[in-house]
């Protein structure tokens, strides 16, 4: 992917330098004891990344969504969790800035950018994942219209714990048809009827905290509710997509590109019957595959976020670049365990890591099923006959 122009290419030239400076060195230890990597949050900040899709005007780098792909591929490569901390709270910022008013954008763009307020989003409840509408969480508006109570659970909420500002989805009206016409979103800080309920335990993904959040009788001013109007809530989560799928399309991608990484190493330096594996055709085919998957997910991002930056429709295009970039993700995660052999299974090298990471790149976002079925609808509407 090429870079957008000099600006843009400096900051991707810092982060890949900070990665491999930084994150590479610490991912594997942090990874095993499931602990916080607090000093690369401070990193981050410096970094600018809890501003990167955030305008400059509001405080923040205003990057591309090209040049912010290729960054969270190049960290991804080397340890895909820690992108989780800037991007959930990137996408409540969108949420706000795609669709606030003008006084929400001043009141909370500037405070996201620095970092000051980090959080992330709360669409997902113990009964709704894909199918949002069927939400339970209510904000009830009081007498006065000054502020509303919410009440409810959401549950694997990214930075739940860490994080203490989140876009959260609600129902304003449980009883409007269609479903969505009930739904808004507020911007909610952490405080007293607001709170983590536990910290959930994951097979990978690990080190960054998702968690339960519990809303009992919490008071939020109507001023946080985004765009000032109930019923947009569902429009507000799903125009965020977009962009969370190339995301999602580059951590997925990423994760191949590292494992594929790891791999062409280690085939070059194991040695089987009196010389590299690398040297072996089964050895190659693989690595072959690898490469054609990292190469096809690079360009499918690139065509998705190219149209997204170009302010053109693009919900086919991210649909097919998350499809295949976090398969690919998952199918070279296990195809480097297979170089690794024994190897593979041992802690000390990290691809145990990416194996265990990569199959959520194929749940968030919207699982890949309900990818290709968005695929499918958006290829007939596009061919009607
Ligand atoms: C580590 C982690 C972090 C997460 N972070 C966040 C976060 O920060 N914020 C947040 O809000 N959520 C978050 N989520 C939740 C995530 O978005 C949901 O898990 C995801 O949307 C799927 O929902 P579900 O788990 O309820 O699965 P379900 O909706 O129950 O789906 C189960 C299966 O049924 C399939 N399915 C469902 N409906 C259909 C259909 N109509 N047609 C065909 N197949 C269908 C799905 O594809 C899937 O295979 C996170 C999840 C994890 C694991």
């Amino acid at each position: 992917m090429t870079p957008v122009n000099e600006e843009e290419a400096a900051v991707y030239d810092a982060v890949e330098r900070w990665a491999e400076k930084e994150v590479r060195p610490i991912a594997k230890r942090f990874d095993h004891a499931d602990e916080y990597p607090t000093e690369l949050v401070e990193q981050m900040k410096e970094l600018g990344l809890f501003g990167a899709t955030i305008a400059q005007k509001y405080g923040g780098l205003g990057l591309s969504c090209a040049t912010y792909a290729r960054i969270v591929m190049k960290i991804s490569s080397v340890w895909m969790a820690p992108v989780g901390i800037f991007n959930s709270h990137l996408i409540m910022a969108a949420a706000v800035q795609r669709n606030g008013t003008e006084a929400q954008k001043r009141q909370w763009l500037p405070r996201f950018a620095t970092g000051e307020l980090r959080g992330g989003i709360g669409l997902t409840e113990p009964n709704a994942g894909t199918d949002l509408q069927s939400i339970r969480t209510v904000a009830k508006r009081a007498a006065d219209g000054t502020q509303y109570t919410i009440n409810g659970t959401k549950t694997w909420i990214t930075n739940g714990i860490q994080g203490t500002c989140f876009a959260v989805l609600v129902k304003t009206d449980p009883d409007a048809e269609p479903r969505h016409r009930g739904m808004s979103m507020f911007i909610c800080e952490k405080g007293a009827g607001f709170a983590v309920g536990k910290k959930l335990k994951k097979m990978g993904y690990k080190a960054i905290d998702s968690a339960e959040l519990v809303f009992d009788d919490f008071k939020v001013p109507a001023a946080n509710l985004i765009s000032g109007e109930e019923g947009r809530g569902f429009k507000h989560a799903a125009g965020g997509l977009e962009l969370g799928r190339i995301n999602v399309a580059a951590r997925g991608a990423g994760i191949a590109m590292g494992a594929l990484e790891q791999a062409l190493r280690y085939a070059q330096e194991r040695q089987t019957f009196g010389k590299p594996i690398a040297q072996h055709q089964a050895i190659q085919l693989k690595l072959a595959d690898m490469a054609t998957r990292v190469e096809a997910s690079r360009l499918l991002i690139e065509q998705a976020a190219n149209k997204y930056d170009s302010g053109q429709r693009c919900d086919m295009e991210a649909g097919m670049a998350k499809l295949f970039g976090s398969e690919a993700g998952v199918e070279n995660s296990l195809e480097a365990m297979r170089i690794f052999g024994g190897y593979s299974y041992s802690i000390e090298y990290d691809v145990e890591r990416m194996y265990r990471d990569a199959p959520l790149m194929c749940i968030g976002e919207g699982t890949n099923e309900m990818q290709r079925i968005i695929i499918a609808r958006q290829l007939l509407e596009r061919n009607a006959i």
